[in-house]
């Protein structure tokens, strides 16, 4: 009996001892008729009396197959099997190494990067072809920790929440937030926690003029860093129409100027719920704001609103 590496439909190491072990019976002819008209020769009685060795007319390989498979049915060449994996992984720039122990439709890859892979075999023939693309889950773990690092945090796992772009990060600061890739990418986003990029900074509650095409001349209070570069650059207002800001008071920090301006809306929604300038309004109009912007006739309150936050802080400007 040939000592080459014989396969099985499915490798287990009760099924190696069975083919490895001679059962010493002479072959019947007539299995040897069956396996020859079906692609195969019958080279060895293995195991027990219901197992043979059989030898693949394409390849030459061994497969052990059942007595009963051979006359009941087509046998499959594993060898011819595994080639066919081997090709497809190859395509699919991997390299095949073994099937799944457990599922018969994975098995398991080397990528190119030198990390095991365990991917489904449909999986495979469809990167095979070109109709996906597919990471190697280590490596890309490797590169999101990384981007994470570069930004001052510590990757901690997947989204809670459960959205894929979305990643569970710790900050230098010891805060956990849930950030998107890509904003970790880039860095374009703020750690709640200790906020540096507004809250503890110097900041402006700003009261502005505008004339928004098919609303008219309406007043917008809010709170900004710089609320000039606010109105010019961020508003998405058209530069043609008629806009000033007409009244600053310097805030300590973004966090104080934020708590104050909340509390002037919610007082001028219960003073003046009629000059409050409806969000539909809003949408038609050339602003990339929907709300907290009010009438012209609203001005003078505003106004007076401010006046008193001065008094009160005692800084104006
Ligand atoms: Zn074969
Ligand atoms: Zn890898
Ligand atoms: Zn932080």
């Amino acid at each position: 009996m040939s000592n080459l590496s014989i396969h099985y439909p499915r490798r287990s190491a009760a099924k190696a001892a069975i083919a490895l072990t001679p059962w010493p019976a002479p072959i019947p002819p007539q299995w040897q008729r069956m396996a020859q008209q079906k692609g195969f020769t019958v080279t060895d009685r293995v195991g027990d009396r219901y197992h043979v060795l059989l030898r693949c007319r394409d390849c030459g390989g061994l497969t052990m197959a059942k007595a009963y498979t051979l006359r009941t049915a087509q046998p499959k060449c594993a060898a011819c099997g595994d080639r066919a994996l081997r090709d497809t992984a190859a395509a699919a720039r991997l390299t095949f190494l073994r099937r799944d122990a457990e599922d018969r439709h994975y098995a398991v890859y080397r990528a190119p990067c030198g990390h095991e892979v365990r991917r489904q075999l449909e999986l495979v023939q469809r990167i095979a072809a070109g109709k996906v693309q597919v990471r190697c889950e280590t490596c890309f773990q490797a590169e999101v920790a990384a981007e994470a690092i570069a930004q001052g945090w510590q990757l901690l796992g997947p989204d809670p929440d459960g959205h894929d772009g979305y990643r569970l990060y710790r900050h230098g600061c010891g805060h956990e937030q849930r950030v998107a890739r890509v904003n970790m990418r880039t860095g374009r986003f703020a750690c709640a926690g200790c906020d540096a990029g507004w809250a503890a900074e110097p900041n402006r509650i700003y009261l502005m003029r505008l004339d928004l095409e098919g609303v008219g001349v309406v007043v917008k209070l809010g709170h900004s860093r710089l609320p000039l570069s606010r109105m010019r650059y961020q508003l998405g207002l058209d530069p043609e129409r008629r806009q000033e800001l007409i009244h600053e008071v310097r805030m300590p920090s973004g966090h104080e100027a934020l708590r104050v301006e909340r509390g002037m809306h919610a007082r001028l929604l219960r003073e003046i719920p009629d000059l409050v300038v409806p969000r539909e309004a809003l949408e038609a109009a050339r602003i990339n704001v929907t709300r907290e912007i009010y009438r012209a006739e609203a001005e003078p309150r505003l106004r007076s609103l401010l006046d008193d936050l001065e008094d009160a802080i005692g800084t104006g400007s």
